[in-house]
């Protein structure tokens, strides 16, 4: 087992995963941006170093920085959290060239799975159920032309380097092709630096549901059943929950299997994530992600099985230790992720936190980096914390959902509390019937519901 893991995040995922190291009595190394001198995941681990200034680009993007503060501290593995460089193919090189692990699966992974044209391919070729589309990059406007017209429209045109919905868009016909086509390309050249986009078609009523894995190095993978993340704005997803109110347990064992044995055909070993758009009954592949995600803690809830534990004790060699037989779901879990934004227009608004009191009691847990006196810092992610709770049913885990809501007290900065505290009394949302659009079109309808409390 590893010595010493620096963490290459902050906030929430870094104390998370400072949290798994510490019960498994491995020594942390944080980093941190001057701006995140006074951060909780500071404060807590074992040795901390500061990388450069606040700007990401210069600090927890900076590679060579990190593998520094790494080789300095004597550190033999880097966690690199979500987001900043935990799908960079490079960086997991650059860690493994310096004789470090990778917390993570190998380099070549992260490659096949970050360009959406070559996941889609991999996707198909390990029998995954895809979205029509075209076979490869497109590129002139006559060819996307020519697959929306076989295709059937409405269609998307998607970046394959994208991420965090950008350089996505739709066309309706065959005149918005054009604009859509020019658009989505201009977007994912100024956003990825890579302009390669390919066209697929464009479902209207899906849910998001996504399928958590787990592989070690010796072949052996389970699922840890699926998670619904149809709540989303700007497709940036809100509130989550599993098990998912629209499949039934024998659709749910499917998926779960079916993405299983894809990742063990591709040879995957690590965390990962398949993402599927679920419309009518079929499922079909949107992409993977090579990384523990935002929404990990709900999938803990209902197996018990620590995602980031385990994560580490494979990245390490060790062998899984259980088998899909061993994985019991029980209950039903929800997570929200309370940002600092104003509630109503989503406008961030950081600042200090007055009085900060986090919900407790049985069943509910909060991640979270915040503390009463902090400083949210504006440079960065507007997440402050995410409430997690479980219960025996999907109506209990949303009564103890709305009181741990009521407990929460966060001061001087507004949050996105009353927004879930909407959410979750809207009759529709309550019968499980909400699909990728649902949360747009409720927050437009219901703008003046969402009682600000501060
Ligand atoms: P990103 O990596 O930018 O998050 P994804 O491919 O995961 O991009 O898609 C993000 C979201 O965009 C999905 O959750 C869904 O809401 C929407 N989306 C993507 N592809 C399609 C499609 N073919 N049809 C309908 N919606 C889509």
């Amino acid at each position: 087992m590893f010595e010493k893991v620096l963490i290459a995040n902050r906030g929430e995922i870094a104390l998370r995963i400072h949290r798994a190291c510490r019960e498994m009595g491995i020594k942390t190394v944080a980093v941190h941006s001057t701006a995140d001198a006074d951060a909780m995941h500071v404060k807590l681990a074992d040795e901390a170093v500061c990388i450069g200034p606040a700007s990401a680009k210069d600090s927890y993007l900076n590679k060579a920085a990190i593998i520094s503060a790494a080789m300095m501290t004597g550190a033999d593995a880097i966690h690199p959290g979500y987001g900043f460089l935990s799908e960079n193919a490079d960086f997991a090189d650059m860690v493994e060239a310096h004789n470090m692990v990778f917390i993570g699966p190998k380099p070549h992974m992260i490659r096949l799975m970050g360009d959406k044209v070559t996941a889609k391919k991999a996707a198909i070729e390990s029998g995954l159920p895809v979205v029509p589309g075209s076979d490869g990059d497109v590129k002139t406007v006559d060819e996307a032309l020519m697959w929306g017209e076989k295709i059937g429209y409405p269609v998307i045109v998607k970046a394959a380097a994208g991420g965090g919905g950008k350089g996505m868009k739709v066309a309706h016909n065959a005149t918005e092709m054009a604009d859509a086509f020019t658009l989505a390309k201009n977007e994912a050249r100024n956003s990825f630096s890579s302009d390669v986009v390919y066209i697929e078609k464009y479902l209207q009523t899906p849910r998001h549901i996504e399928v958590q894995i787990i592989a070690d190095n010796y072949g052996n993978i389970v699922h840890l059943g699926e998670r619904d993340c149809s709540l989303q704005r700007n497709h940036q997803k809100v509130l989550e929950e599993t098990p998912s109110p629209a499949l039934n347990s024998k659709q749910r064992r499917e998926i779960g299997e079916i993405a299983a044995s894809a990742m063990k055909k591709l040879g995957y070993s690590n965390v990962g994530t398949i993402e599927f758009l679920y419309e009518n009954g079929r499922f079909y592949f949107l992409e993977m992600n090579t990384r523990v995600q935002v929404e990990h803690p709900i999938s803990e809830m209902v197996t018990g099985v620590d995602i980031v534990r385990d994560q580490l004790r494979v990245s390490a060699g060790a062998p899984l230790g259980y088998t899909q037989k061993d994985i019991v779901f029980a209950g039903h879990a929800i997570e929200c992720r309370i940002n600092a934004e104003n509630p109503k227009t989503f406008i961030p608004c950081p600042g200090k936190i007055g009085a900060w009191h986090t919900p407790g009691g049985l069943e509910v847990r909060v991640d979270s980096g915040m503390y009463a006196g902090y400083k949210v810092p504006s440079c960065y992610d507007s997440m402050v914390a995410k409430l997690i709770v479980h219960g025996r049913t999907r109506n209990g885990a949303m009564m103890r959902l709305r009181r741990a809501l009521e407990e929460f007290v966060i001061e001087g900065i507004s949050t996105t509390i009353p927004l879930h505290q909407c959410i979750i009394t809207n009759p529709e949302f309550l019968d499980g019937e909400y699909n990728i659009h649902w949360l747009e079109k409720f927050i437009s309808e219901h703008q003046d519901d969402i009682i600000e409390e501060n």
